[in-house]
C-alpha cells in the first residue's frame, strides 16, 4: 500500500496494512463497501443450527434450570478454549470496525451506510414464556416512572398470549413486537416456504398490535431469515454487535448503530444486561459491569440498545426489577 500507513491488523501472526493515507487520499486494502458489508452482514461466520433445535421436541420441555446450567456451561467452554473474553469478538466492548470506519471517515473516506438510527436508547424486552407477562406490567411501569418506554417481543405461537397484559403496554405507548413462531430455534433453519408459513400465522398478531419489530430466538439469524422477514416487518434487533451469546455460534456485526439492508433496518442489541448472571456476577452488579459500554456508546454515538427477558429465570425476579431501576435512573442521568 502506498503511502503513510495508518492502521495495521494482524492475522496468523502476519501484520497486515488496512489504510494508509497517500498524497491526503485515503487507500484501503480491501474495496472498502465490501468489506464494510462482510462484516455488518457477518459473513465472516456462519451459524449453525444448536443441538436442541434438532430435537424431535420443543426444547422447553428441558427444565429450565437444566437449560441456564447448559448455558453456563458453554460460556464457560468457550472462556477455556481461549474465544473469550481476550480474544474476538471483545466482549462487551469489540471496538476493532468502529476504530477502523472513525479512522476511515476522518481521512477523507466517504461515510455510506450511515442511518439516523445513532445515539439513540432502545429497551427491548423478550417474553419467552407466559409468566413473564407478570413481570413485563411490573417492568413497564419502572419504565413509565422514568419517562421511558420500551419494546415487547411476543412470541406468535408458545404460550397463552396476555391480550390484556399487551392491550394495556400498547395503550401505555408501549411497542409490540414479534419474538419468532414458537421459540424451537428452528426459524433460521427452515426453508424459506416453511418459514413463510410460520410468519403467515403470525400476521394477525402482527395486524392487531401494529408490529414493526422483530427479534430472532435465542440470536440466531441467517441470510434467508433476514430475506423473509422483511415481508412482514421492517425493523430487526436479532444482531449483537459482539456476540459470544448465541448457541449457534460467536460473531456480531461489530457495529453499534442502526444500517439499512435488504428492506429491513437493522438496529444491533448492544447490553444484552442479564449476560453477566451467566458469569457468576450478582443482579446488583449488573450496572458496574456495563458501565464502561454504556459510556464508550455515549462516545461513539452508539445506540444503548439493551435486551432484557421478563421471565423468572431472567428479569423477573425482585432483585432483578431493581437492578433494571438502577440502569433506568443511569440512563436518565447520563
Ligand atoms: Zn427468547
Amino acid at each position: 500500500m502506498p503511502g503513510d500507513i495508518i492502521a495495521w491488523g494482524e492475522g496468523d501472526g502476519e501484520k497486515v496494512p488496512l489504510l494508509s493515507v497517500d498524497d491526503g487520499k485515503i487507500e484501503t486494502q480491501f474495496d472498502w463497501e465490501q468489506w464494510k458489508q462482510f462484516i455488518l452482514l457477518e459473513s465472516y461466520t456462519r451459524q449453525t443450527a444448536p443441538f436442541y433445535a434438532r430435537l424431535p421436541f420443543h426444547y422447553h420441555y428441558v427444565p429450565e434450570r437444566v437449560r441456564s446450567l447448559a448455558l453456563k456451561f458453554l460460556l464457560a467452554l468457550n472462556k477455556n478454549k481461549g474465544t473469550q473474553p481476550t480474544d474476538f469478538p471483545g466482549h462487551p466492548i469489540e471496538q476493532g470496525f468502529e476504530l477502523l470506519h472513525y479512522l476511515y471517515c476522518n481521512n477523507g473516506g466517504t461515510a455510506s451506510w450511515e442511518s439516523s438510527v445513532s445515539g439513540q436508547i432502545f429497551l427491548t424486552h423478550d417474553i419467552d414464556t407466559r409468566g413473564g407477562f407478570e413481570w413485563a406490567l411490573k417492568t413497564a411501569a419502572r419504565e413509565k416512572k422514568y419517562g421511558f418506554r420500551s419494546l415487547w417481543n411476543v412470541v406468535g405461537n408458545l404460550y397463552k398470549i396476555d391480550y390484556d397484559a399487551l392491550d394495556e403496554l400498547r395503550k401505555d405507548g408501549f411497542e409490540i413486537g414479534l419474538h419468532g413462531y414458537n421459540h424451537d430455534n428452528k426459524d433460521a433453519f427452515l426453508s424459506e416456504d416453511a418459514l413463510r408459513k410460520r410468519f403467515d400465522r403470525c400476521k394477525p398478531l402482527i395486524e392487531r398490535y401494529g408490529m414493526k419489530s422483530y427479534r430472532s430466538p435465542s440470536w440466531l439469524r441467517t441470510p434467508m431469515l433476514f430475506d423473509v422477514l422483511k415481508d412482514y416487518i421492517s425493523t430487526d434487533f436479532s444482531r449483537l454487535d459482539s456476540d459470544i451469546l448465541c448457541p449457534g455460534g460467536q460473531g456480531g456485526c461489530l457495529w453499534t448503530k442502526g444500517f439499512e439492508y435488504g428492506g429491513l433496518l437493522q438496529i444491533p442489541s448492544t447490553v444484552p444486561y442479564e449476560y453477566p448472571l451467566f458469569v457468576g456476577y450478582k443482579p446488583d452488579q449488573l450496572l458496574n459491569f456495563w458501565t464502561p459500554k454504556l459510556k464508550w456508546l455515549r462516545k461513539i454515538n452508539g445506540n444503548i440498545v439493551v435486551n432484557t427477558h421478563p421471565d423468572t429465570g431472567y428479569s423477573g425476579n425482585q432483585a432483578m426489577l431493581d437492578s433494571y431501576e438502577q440502569l433506568l435512573i443511569y440512563l436518565n442521568d447520563n
